[in-house]
């Protein structure tokens, strides 16, 4: 049950389930040190009450709130406004509301670039870019990394009708089949894992083959549980450098915390709680 906490402003996140979302912790963690005077928390929202949740948040003083599964897409018809990227990506993450208007943009795209660009240096236009996945988080992706100038972008998913979709005739995009890119997989310098493939409790699986991997080769799994995907695992023993989930985790809620405050947060702050929650060391 949701609770409004008393006559504060509060930011919230809903979904079904939300019990263990990390997203409460690591938000109220940056309103506090941030001295602002706000409280975020997760509310579970069914699909049915989906209308009426939305029309109690914006009478009820919520600036503003995270949507996750299975409310990305469904939100969008309850909006006033949306941000012309999340509309590309047909998909809200984060809703601002401002004098009881309802805007929605999508910070997953933007969370994984953040965290891309901090770990791969090197020019993205000239970088060939393999994704593996074609569903919604795929979708952020690959409309962002598009958005944001690579050229050359390649998907693979298990139904190839599903990858050719979301390119939409995109010219910088190409949609193959798993094992061809299997056999291709020298001509990639980053592999991005998109698919749930190896999340937990199934921690032994891999979404392809990765044994003819060159170890220049750049390795993301946005995965966060656990923190070291097989994937990543098998490719770091060949010699890849490998990122996992949590810069995306982080950035995509340090994003929405900066839309809804104008603050940018210390994201440090939420990486740090976001590790030890997962088992890692801070
Ligand atoms: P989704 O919309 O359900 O898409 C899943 C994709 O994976 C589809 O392309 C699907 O292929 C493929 N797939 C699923 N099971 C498969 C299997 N057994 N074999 C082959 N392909 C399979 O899911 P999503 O929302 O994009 O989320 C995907 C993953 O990203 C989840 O693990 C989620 O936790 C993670 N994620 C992380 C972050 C972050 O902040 N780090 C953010 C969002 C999501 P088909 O098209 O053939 O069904």
């Amino acid at each position: 049950m949701h609770s409004f906490k008393g006559n504060r402003p509060y930011y919230a996140v809903i979904g079904d389930p939300i019990a263990h979302s990390m997203s409460p912790e690591i938000h109220n963690a940056c309103l506090e040190h941030h001295h602002m005077d706000a409280v975020y928390e997760a509310i579970r929202v069914r699909s049915d009450e989906l209308p009426n949740m939305i029309e109690e948040l914006r009478e009820t003083g919520c600036k503003g709130f995270n949507v996750t599964i299975p409310h990305k897409v469904k939100i969008m018809e309850h909006l006033d406004e949306i941000d012309p990227l999340a509309n590309e990506i047909g998909a809200v993450n984060t809703v601002v509301i401002e004098n009881g208007r309802l805007k929605g943009y999508n910070t997953d795209g933007l969370g994984f670039f953040k965290g891309l660009r901090a770990f791969y240096k090197r020019d993205l236009k000239a970088t060939s870019i393999l994704i593996l996945g074609a569903g919604g988080a795929s979708r952020a992706i690959v409309k962002t990394l598009i958005k944001q100038g690579v050229r050359n972008v390649t998907i693979a998913n298990r139904t190839v009708e599903k990858a050719h979709g979301l390119l939409n005739g995109s010219r910088y995009g190409q949609a193959i089949t798993i094992s061809a890119a299997e056999h291709n997989l020298e001509s990639f310098d980053i592999i991005i894992n998109t698919t749930p493939i190896g999340m937990y409790p199934n921690t032994d699986e891999i979404p392809l083959s990765i044994r003819t991997i060159d170890s220049g080769t750049a390795l993301i799994d946005i995965i966060y549980n656990p923190l070291m995907t097989e994937f990543l695992k098998q490719g770091r023993r060949i010699g890849c450098t490998v990122q996992n989930g949590v810069p995306m985790f982080v950035h995509q809620a340090a994003l929405a915390f900066e839309l809804w405050t104008g603050q940018e947060p210390d994201s440090k702050i939420m990486e740090d709680i976001v590790i030890k929650k997962l088992g890692g060391k801070k």
